[in-house]
């Protein structure tokens, strides 16, 4: 099964796709974390990112969907996987069911649509702190989920760090962006895939939530 997470900037897309990622035994890609990667590594790639993400901006298209579809013919996602951050735009949108289309053929469709209200959203960006070991990539928030210890992670003991582009500015552009593509990126769902919309107040309940409806879709099929 593939999974879109779908919802602006801060709405809980990484949380909840992770949680989803591991009951559900799919591998978990974001395009944030692979394009802060390539950053970090200083590859070609990172290099021609950089700016776009540091501004807000989006990545251009064709990036974008070149890096996904790379990473989807991978062998860990013979099964399916979570696709959080990806896509952003009916552009992408579109190529990615050309690609599955190609690909996988035979594999079920599904987006997740997070929504939260913006005023909500800027609170939780711009308090948001995250764990810098990558391989644990916990979330925390300074004022909803603090860490026991201030600027470190309860589960692995690393060091908690903020991210370069989690500052008001930048979350204002990124959910203006967001905005600008969501409607029809999620009239493009609606037609096209089952489509479960949820606003994630308390992530325990949004979760069990979500797991219920993928239940219910994966019987009907
Ligand atoms: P958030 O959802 O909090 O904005 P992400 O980690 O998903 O964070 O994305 C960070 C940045 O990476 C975006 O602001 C954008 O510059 C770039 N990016 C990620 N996914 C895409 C995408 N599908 N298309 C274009 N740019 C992307
Ligand atoms: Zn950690």
């Amino acid at each position: 099964m593939y999974i879109v997470m779908l919802g602006a900037p801060g709405t809980g897309k990484g949380t909840i796709g992770k949680i989803l990622s591991k009951d559900l035994n799919l591998v978990h890609i974001s395009t944030g974390d692979i394009f802060r990667e390539q950053i970090n590594k200083g590859t070609e790639l990172g290099k021609k990112i950089q700016s776009y993400i540091e501004s807000g901006s989006l990545v251009p298209d064709d990036v974008t969907i070149e890096t996904v579809k790379t990473r989807l013919l991978e062998k860990d996602v013979e099964q399916g996987a979570i696709l959080d951050g990806f896509p952003r735009t009916v552009i992408q949108a579109e190529a990615l069911r050309e690609f599955l289309k190609e690909n996988k053929p035979n594999s079920k469709r599904v987006a997740i649509e997070l929504d939260v209200p913006d005023d909500e959203i800027v609170k939780r960006v711009v308090n948001r702190v995250i764990c810098s070991n990558k391989s644990c990539g916990a979330i925390y928030n300074k004022e909803t989920k603090p860490p026991k210890q201030e600027g470190i992670c309860d589960i692995c003991g690393s060091e908690l760090r903020k991210r370069d582009d989690d500052n008001v500015e930048t979350v204002t552009k990124r959910l203006g962006i967001y905005h600008q593509n969501s409607k029809d990126l999620i009239e493009f769902y609606r037609e096209n895939n089952a489509l479960y919309s949820i606003y994630p107040k308390e992530l325990d309940i949004a979760v069990n939530d979500i797991e219920k409806f993928l239940d219910e879709y994966k019987r009907k099929l």
